[in-house]
């Protein structure tokens, strides 16, 4: 992300914020890789259990099998795979619940919910063999298959209803953790055990929840990319994350009062924490107003958003005003409740909440990407300048056409002063398209000038003690005091 390009903007708290915010985009995909399962055996018990299966006595032992005369003996870890009935039997003694039953099974389900279709599975199967029943409700034996992992699906599927209260959105995408042994141990089973066709565990999971949510939510669609809510379970404390991703608005500026930094600036002297302090007025600002919250404040209260970011393409100074068609920019709003608003109701309202001292045009919809876009774009830009010369002017023609004679100059320009506390010490070059409408007017000077991306355009006129080289005030050899610039046009799309 490069935010260097700016016309020398002040508000560089900001800069650290808005890198944290596209590092954010992929927060949950380390979240949901990230491994903490080996801290725990999921084994531990299930082999204790499997050692008192080992001591039953002889008479739970085996049965017959009508199909091919196999002898079946729990403790014969041999059987063949699902569908078989001998290896759907095998799996049920091996502890299955309902749902592994109907999964690993090879059985079509045929529109049945999974754990209606595996009871159906197990009844069928106690059929043919009663002395299965008993095995069916050993409430001490885990699933060995999901760990019991399907009896969480209520309590998930609460959580996340109450997590998403009332926030409205139609796409979701669902991360799950589940520890690594398990998916081991599962994987190892159901390929020997399960049917061809069976499906992994994780996938049978997320589905389940899945269609939980689908029944509760109305419109909800699953998506694989760009979800409007990111949820996160974790299988092993079941605890659950959501993440209702940010509307992007794409708009552009016009700032029509000089004094208003482009984002939120806090307070100097406590940073803006606690409330404030008595030299901001307990407020946390620097400055009240600024073009971030003018227009995110009215945004955020139209869906619900709990914060902004400003993502502008480059920034003017606090004491210039921007005009023209505007600067783009990117609006963020975290955590909405609602994704869709009026943008035509919100441009009149930013107009008229703001008292015209900033007004927002081409309003619409956009996404994260676009922030790059935005931050990556080298616009030319046009600016008017208004400055005074130092002991007057006496030759107006040799004036008019010493400003003149920098159309087309490549400036090298010293890092200003102004700017060096948070800027590397660098000569840099930046060339001057145009420099043209100049005009005299006692001892002022106004001309409009386009120039590249990230000219230092005040250090045009006045040089900053000979660190931009050619300038004005070399040239008519006098100090020059910059006295307004207006951004008059930013040339982008
Ligand atoms: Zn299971
Ligand atoms: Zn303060």
């Amino acid at each position: 992300m490069s935010d260097k390009g700016g016309e020398g903007g002040k508000a560089s708290v900001e800069a650290g914020a808005e890198a944290d915010d596209l590092d954010a985009e992929d927060d949950w995909q380390r979240w949901a890789s990230a491994d903490y399962g080996g801290a725990v055996d999921p084994w531990e018990d299930l082999e204790v259990v499997v050692a008192e299966q080992t001591d039953t006595p002889a008479d739970d032992v085996g049965l017959d099998d009508d199909d091919d005369g196999f002898i079946v003996d729990v403790r014969d870890l041999e059987a063949p795979p699902c569908p078989a009935p001998l290896g759907i039997i095998h799996v049920i003694r091996l502890g299955a619940c309902d749902h592994c039953l109907s999964r690993i099974s090879g059985r079509s389900r045929e529109g049945a919910a999974a754990a209606d279709h595996g009871a159906t599975i197990r009844a069928e199967m106690v059929e043919r063999d009663p002395d299965l029943a008993s095995d069916d409700n050993d409430d001490e034996g885990w699933c060995p298959f999901c760990e019991d992992l399907f009896d969480d699906v209520d309590v998930v599927v609460v959580r996340l209803l109450a997590s998403l209260g009332d926030v409205s959105f139609e796409q979701m995408q669902i991360g799950i953790h589940i520890p690594k042994d398990l998916l081991q141990e599962e994987d190892r089973l159901r390929t020997k055990f399960g049917a061809a066709s069976s499906r992994p565990l994780k996938s049978s999971f997320v589905a389940v929840i899945e269609s939980a949510l689908v029944e509760a939510i109305p419109n909800l669609r699953m998506v694989k990319d760009r979800p409007e809510v990111m949820v996160l379970i974790d299988t092993l404390t079941l605890r659950v994350d959501v993440d209702v991703r940010p509307v992007f608005i794409y708009g552009r500026y016009r700032k029509l009062q000089r004094g208003i930094p482009q984002t939120r600036w806090p307070c100097r002297a406590c940073r803006g924490r606690d409330g404030g302090c008595e030299s901001c007025q307990n407020t946390g600002l620097q400055y009240l107003d600024s073009v971030q919250d003018l227009i995110g404040e009215p945004a955020r209260a139209m869906f619900g958003a709990e914060q902004t970011s400003f993502h502008g393409m480059g920034r003017e100074d606090i004491d210039v005003r921007c005009l023209g068609r505007g600067r783009p920019f990117v609006l963020e709003m975290k955590q909405p409740s609602s994704r869709n608003g009026d943008l035509e109701a919100l441009t009149e309202t930013i107009a008229s909440a703001t008292d015209g001292k900033v007004e927002v045009n081409d309003l619409r919809l956009s996404m994260r990407s676009e922030v790059a876009r935005i931050k990556e774009t080298k616009a030319e830009k046009s600016y008017t300048i208004r400055f005074r010369v130092e002991g007057g002017i006496d030759d107006e023609a040799a004036t008019i056409s010493a400003v003149e004679s920098l159309g087309g100059a490549v400036l090298a320009q010293q890092t200003p002063k102004r700017v060096a506390h948070r800027r590397a010490d660098k000569v840099r070059q930046r060339q001057v398209i145009a420099v043209s409408e100049v005009m005299v007017d006692g001892d002022e000077v106004q001309f409009e000038v386009r120039c590249q991306t990230g000219t230092y355009v005040k250090e045009l006129v006045h040089s900053d003690e000979g660190r931009t080289e050619p300038s004005i005030a070399a040239l008519l050899q006098a100090p020059c005091e910059v006295l307004w610039l207006d951004v008059k046009e930013i040339h982008a799309d």
